[in-house]
């Protein structure tokens, strides 16, 4: 029996259940307790396929240098994640999106858009290890749950309400609705964003890229997308305050996972912006669209 064939009241109790135990995972690295009503293999097969559709739908870069970094970068940070038995893949992407991501089982694009932003090595390696630490802690398949415990908690109140009158149960499942939207979706939405960035400070340290390049690096990208830049109780996105003195708080473990790491490459190799090929006009990438319809968000960091 299927989740949509179970009746509602079936459904409150089950998700009541779910909630209650709500210890099925910790987070890697932050150890934050998590929900997921998801298999990771399921998330990894639904990443598999949103991957291969962008893939048909978008150019890959045609500048070698940006693809061997992405690759240089990516492979130093995989062998640090723990994760042996992802299938790694790292792309480079011709579209001008300042933006990347990487989705469940190890599929990582990077647009060319970002690079400039970058700078250098390190820079990239704070944009992917963010992305890579949005995987590790399975952040797509937490949100697809969340929607099922949304969407089964609409439900549920429908059913509890509906021998009121209409107006009142109108007025009922809109203020579910909004309080859903911005007391459970958005602001577990900037939780996932500092968590991607604290377990992405401390891979790309592991990995042995200067970890004080994190901070500069989100200054750079918020003066960049300053004019965009909304305000932080309706995004789903931190400030860049917010971030740079989350960040400043990990700074000395950070530290000295970079002290400990074995092959230190400080700033790495400059980006040679001088030698971009030509991308694709900007505007909304049919990559993004392939990644909401597998249920998964684009990251815009
Ligand atoms: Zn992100």
């Amino acid at each position: 029996m299927s989740w949509n064939d179970l009746p509602v009241s079936r459904r409150s109790v089950l998700l009541g259940s779910l909630a209650a135990c709500c210890g099925c995972r910790s987070v890697p690295m932050t150890d934050r307790r998590q929900l997921l009503l998801s298999t990771e293999g399921s998330e990894a097969q639904l990443g598999l396929t949103s991957y291969q559709s962008i893939l048909k739908e978008e150019a890959e870069s045609k500048n070698a240098h940006f693809k061997e970094l992405v690759d240089r970068v990516g492979q130093r940070i995989a062998k640090v994640s723990g994760r042996d038995d992802f299938q790694w893949e790292f792309r480079t992407l011709a579209s001008e999106q300042q933006n990347a991501f990487c989705l469940p089982g190890g599929k990582v694009a990077v647009y060319e858009g970002i690079m400039p932003v970058c700078q250098t090595e390190a820079g990239l390696a704070v944009v992917m290890s963010h992305e890579i630490g949005h995987a590790l802690a399975r952040h797509g398949g937490e949100r697809m749950s969340q929607s099922k415990l949304v969407n089964g908690g609409k439900q549920a109140v429908a059913f509890v309400t509906r021998n009121q009158d209409a107006k009142r149960q109108e007025m009922i499942a809109q203020a579910y609705g909004l309080g859903s939207q911005y007391g459970v979706l958005l602001p577990f939405s900037r939780k996932h964003e500092l968590e991607a960035d604290e377990i992405g400070l401390m891979l790309m340290s592991k990995a042995g890229y200067d970890p004080s390049e994190a901070p500069t690096f989100w200054t750079r990208f918020g003066a960049s997308n300053s004019s965009q830049q909304p305000v932080e109780y309706a995004s789903t996105h931190p400030s860049n305050e917010h971030r740079a003195s989350a960040l400043a708080a990990q700074m000395s473990e950070a530290n000295e996972l970079y002290l400990a790491a074995s092959d230190k490459i400080g700033k790495g190799e400059a980006i040679q912006i001088a030698q971009a090929g030509a991308a694709s006009p900007s505007g909304v990438s049919p990559a993004k669209s392939s990644i909401q319809a597998a249920g998964f968000s684009a990251d815009e960091f």
